[in-house]
C-alpha cells in the first residue's frame, strides 16, 4: 500500500507521519522513523489521524461544498464555486468602497499552512491594503514572540528538542507537556531514564501529570510566574550563581533588573506564591547548575502579563549563561502545527513577510517591493486589530465583512457572549472550514467548504523552528479546495473590483508560493533564501538556512538580534492576575488539555477511541470542596464569572488546589466564564485564569 510522508496537523511538536492510502481513501498511519522531532512516534492523537479521515466520519463532518443561506440559523443552500467565490469578492469590495478598507476583517489559523497564510496576508495587506489580519495563534504564543523580540530581539526559539538529551536541569513551567505536547515529553523520559542525574522543575497550579513525575513541583498561585522567576534570580545573585562574564559580555540592562528582584527574596515570593521557600531555593540552585533549558506553553502566555512572565523567564537564561549552548535555552513550546509558519509570513495584524513589522516604513516599502506593487502604492501604516480587537470592532459596527478561516472563534475566544454579539452583528460573516459542526458555522452567511488533513500541500515549522513539508495523500472530499486556492481565487476577483494595486495572484502551486516566501526571508533573521523545495522534500530544515544548511540552536555566539548585538534584560513589574478572587467570585477558575482531545473537538470528539480518555466535561474541585458542601461526585453545579455561566457536573481531582478550579478547554462553553482582558505588549488575553463562583444547581 503506497505511504505518503507528511506531517501531524495538530500540536506544535510537528510529528512526521506516513500516511497509507489506497483508491484515494486514507488508509493507516505511522509515525516518520526518519523525522528528527519523533523518530516514528506518535501520540493517541497521531495514531488515529486516519480514523478522522474515513469515509464514514467524512460524510457524516465534513464540508464538502459551498453553502449559503438568505437568513443566519436558517437552512444552507448549495451552490457553485464560482458564484460564491464572486459573492465573498462582491460583498468584500462593496464594504471597503462604502467604509474604507478598514471596515474588512481576517481571522486566521495556526493550523493553516504556510502557503495559506502567505496568500490570504498578501491578500490583506497587498491588495486591500488593511493591516485587520489576525490568527488564534494570538491566543496561544503572542506572548512568547513579545518576549523574545523584547529580549533577544526576534522572535527565534534559540533551543531544539536536541537539547532536551543533553540538559543538567529542565524547567518546564506554565506546561503539561505529558498531555500537551507527548511525543517531546517521550523525548524527555528518554533522556531522564539515560541520565539519572538531570533534574525536572515543573511550575504550575496544578500537579498535572508531568508535575507528578517531576523530581520538584511548585504549586505556585495562579498570576505569580514574575514573582517566582525575580525570585530565583535574587537567590542565584545572593549565592554568586549568575554569570558575571556573560551578563558584560553579550547583555545590557542588568543593573535595573537587579534593583527589581532586590525586594523578591526566596522568603517573600514564598508568601506571593503559596510554596515553600526551601522549594524555589532549590529551583534557582539547580536552575543556576545548569545546563537548563525551559519548556513552556499557554501557563505562561494566556495571561496579560504574558510578555512579563517570558521576559522574567529568559532573564534567568541571560543572567546564567545558559542560552545557545548544548543542553540550554529557552524553547517555547507552540500549540498548534504551525503558529511559527504563520508569523514567518507575517501572519498577524502588526506583522509583515519576514518577521518585518508593519510599523516600521522601511519595512513596509520592503515589502510593497516584494510583492511588486506599482509605484506609488504603499502598504497600510494604520495598525490592524487584533483577535478579540476584531470582534470588539464588529460588535460595536466597525466592522461590515469577516472572513474566518479554520478556526472556531464561537468557541475558542474568550468572553463568548462578546464574540457572539460581534458574529451576530457584523453584516457578511464568511467560514472557510473543513467541518460542518464548528460552533461558528451558525454566525455565517456563507460557507467554502476547505481541503483538511492528507488532502493539500504546503509547508509547516513546528517549536524548534523546523519546517516540514505536508503532502497530500488523498484528494479532498467533494468541491473541498486547498485554503491558498480559495484565498487567491477571491483575490483575482477583488483585483477587478478594487484599484489594482499590482499585487499578483496567479500562483500555479503551493512551492511557487513558498518560492515567494522565501524571497521575503533574505537577509532577515528567518534567513532560509538557500534553502529549495527539492531540499525540504528530502528532509525537514530548521531556519535559519541561508546556505540552505539548518542551524539547531542559536545565539551560540553570544551575537543577538538587537541593534548593538547585546540581548536585553528586561525589569517587569508583578502584576497580580487582572480578576482576583473576592467574596463573590472565590474560586480561581484554570482551563487545560485532555490528553487525547484538540481543540474544540471537531476531529478528535468524532473517535470513540479517544472519547474514552478524559470523559465527559466536568468542574474539577478538590475533594474538600466537595466535602464541604456536602456534594457528591457529579452533582450538577453552576459556575458562574462576571461574563457568564454554564453547568457541569463537578469531579473531585486532587490534580487542583482548595478554591481553584479546572474545565477542559475542550468542553463547549468553557470560554463563556473566560475574560478578555489581555497582555497590552502582545495583546494575548488571560484564558487561564477567572475569578468564578460555584454553586448548586438543579434541573427544573
Ligand atoms: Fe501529533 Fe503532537 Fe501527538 Fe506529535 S505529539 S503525534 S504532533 S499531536
Amino acid at each position: 500500500m503506497p505511504e505518503t510522508r507528511s506531517t501531524c496537523p495538530y500540536c506544535g511538536v510537528g510529528c512526521g507521519v506516513l500516511v497509507a492510502h489506497a483508491d484515494g481513501v486514507v488508509t493507516g498511519v505511522r509515525g516518520d522513523p526518519e523525522h528528527p522531532a519523533n523518530r516514528g512516534r506518535l501520540c493517541s492523537k497521531g495514531q488515529t489521524l486516519h480514523l478522522t479521515a474515513a469515509p464514514v466520519v467524512t460524510a457524516q463532518v465534513r464540508a464538502t461544498r459551498p453553502l449559503r443561506r438568505a437568513v443566519r440559523g436558517g437552512p444552507w443552500a448549495e451552490l457553485g464555486w464560482d458564484e460564491a467565490l464572486d459573492e465573498v469578492a462582491t460583498r468584500f469590495a462593496d464594504a471597503v468602497a462604502q467604509h474604507g478598507p478598514d471596515a474588512v476583517g481576517f481571522y486566521l489559523s495556526g493550523q493553516l499552512l504556510t502557503e495559506d497564510y502567505h496568500v490570504f496576508n498578501k491578500l490583506a495587506k497587498g491588495l486591500v491594503r488593511t493591516n485587520n489580519l489576525d490568527t488564534n495563534s494570538r491566543l496561544c504564543m503572542s506572548s512568547a514572540v513579545a518576549g523574545y523580540q523584547d529580549t533577544l530581539g526576534s522572535d527565534a526559539v534559540p533551543a531544539c528538542y536536541d537539547d532536551l538529551a543533553q540538559a543538567g536541569t529542565v524547567f518546564v513551567t506554565g506546561s503539561n507537556m505529558a498531555w500537551a505536547h507527548p511525543v517531546l515529553y517521550r523525548r524527555l523520559e528518554d533522556a531522564r531514564r539515560a541520565r539519572p542525574q538531570m533534574k525536572v522543575v515543573v511550575v504550575d497550579p496544578r500537579r498535572t501529570e508531568t508535575a507528578a513525575e517531576a523530581d520538584l513541583h511548585l504549586p505556585i498561585l495562579p498570576g505569580t510566574d514574575v514573582v517566582l522567576h525575580h525570585a530565583m534570580l535574587h537567590l542565584m545573585l545572593w549565592e554568586g550563581r549568575t554569570d558575571a562574564a556573560y551578563i558584560a559580555a553579550h547583555t545590557r540592562g542588568f543593573d535595573a533588573l537587579r534593583d527589581r528582584v532586590r525586594e523578591f527574596s526566596p522568603a517573600v515570593a514564598a508568601k506571593v506564591c503559596g510554596v515553600p521557600e526551601a522549594d524555589i531555593v532549590q529551583a534557582a540552585r539547580w536552575f543556576a547548575d545548569g545546563p537548563t533549558l525551559s519548556a513552556w506553553c499557554m501557563g505562561l502566555n494566556q495571561s496579560h502579563a504574558g510578555t512579563d512572565k517570558n521576559t522574567s523567564l529568559i532573564n534567568l537564561h541571560l543572567a546564567t549563561g545558559w542560552i545557545g549552548r548544548p543542553g540550554a535555552g529557552p524553547l517555547s513550546l507552540t500549540g498548534q502545527p504551525n503558529a511559527m509558519g504563520g508569523r514567518e509570513v507575517g501572519g498577524l495584524s502588526h506583522l509583515l513577510p519576514g518577521h518585518r513589522l508593519v510599523a516600521d516604513p522601511a519595512h513596509r516599502a520592503e515589502v510593497a517591493a516584494l510583492w511588486g506593487l506599482a509605484p506609488g502604492v504603499e502598504l497600510s501604516a494604520r495598525p490592524g486589530k487584533a483577535a478579540l480587537e476584531l470582534f470588539e470592532a464588529a460588535a460595536d459596527g466597525a466592522l461590515q465583512a469577516l472572513w474566518i478561516a479554520c478556526t472556531n472563534p464561537a468557541q475558542s475566544l474568550p468572553d463568548q457572549a462578546l464574540v457572539r454579539r460581534a458574529l451576530e452583528r457584523c453584516p457578511f460573516v464568511v467560514l472557510q472550514e473543513a467541518y460542518l459542526g464548528a460552533a461558528t458555522a451558525a454566525f455565517a452567511d456563507l460557507l467554502l467548504p476547505a481541503a483538511s488533513w492528507a488532502e493539500k500541500e504546503g509547508t509547516v515549522t513546528n517549536s524548534e523552528r523546523r519546517i516540514s513539508r505536508v503532502r497530500a495523500a488523498v484528494p479532498p472530499p467533494g468541491e473541498a479546495r486547498a485554503d491558498w486556492r480559495i484565498a487567491a481565487d477571491v483575490a483575482r476577483r477583488l483585483q477587478r473590483r478594487l484599484p489594482d494595486t499590482g499585487a499578483r495572484f496567479d500562483w500555479p502551486d503551493a512551492e511557487a508560493v513558498w518560492c515567494e516566501h522565501r524571497a521575503a526571508t533574505r537577509g532577515r533573521d528567518l534567513d532560509i533564501s538557500g534553502l529549495d523545495w527539492a531540499a525540504l522534500e528530502r528532509q525537514p530544515v530548521q531556519w535559519p538556512a541561508p546556505q540552505g544548511v539548518g542551524r539547531e540552536r542559536l545565539f551560540g555566539d553570544g551575537v543577538f538580534a538587537t541593534p548593538d548585538g547585546r540581548a536585553c534584560f528586561q525589569a517587569p513589574a508583578w502584576r497580580p492576575v487582572a480578576e482576583p478572587r473576592d467574596a463573590r467570585h472565590p474560586v480561581a477558575l484554570t482551563t487545560g488539555r485532555w490528553r487525547d482531545q484538540w481543540h474544540g473537538m471537531t476531529r478528535t470528539g468524532t473517535l470513540a477511541r479517544l472519547a474514552a480518555h478524559g470523559g465527559e466535561p466536568a468542574l474539577e474541585l478538590h475533594p474538600q470542596e466537595l466535602d464541604r458542601r456536602h456534594w457528591s461526585p457529579g452533582r450538577l453545579v453552576r459556575v458562574s464569572s462576571r461574563r457568564g455561566s454554564v453547568l457541569l457536573p463537578v469531579r473531585p481531582s486532587d490534580a487542583v488546589a482548595p478554591a481553584q478550579a479546572f474545565i477542559a478547554m475542550h468542553a463547549p462553553q468553557v470560554n463563556r466564564l473566560t475574560t478578555p482582558q489581555r497582555c497590552p505588549r502582545s495583546k494575548q488575553p488571560e484564558l487561564k485564569h477567572a475569578a468564578v463562583r460555584v454553586e448548586a444547581a438543579d434541573l427544573p
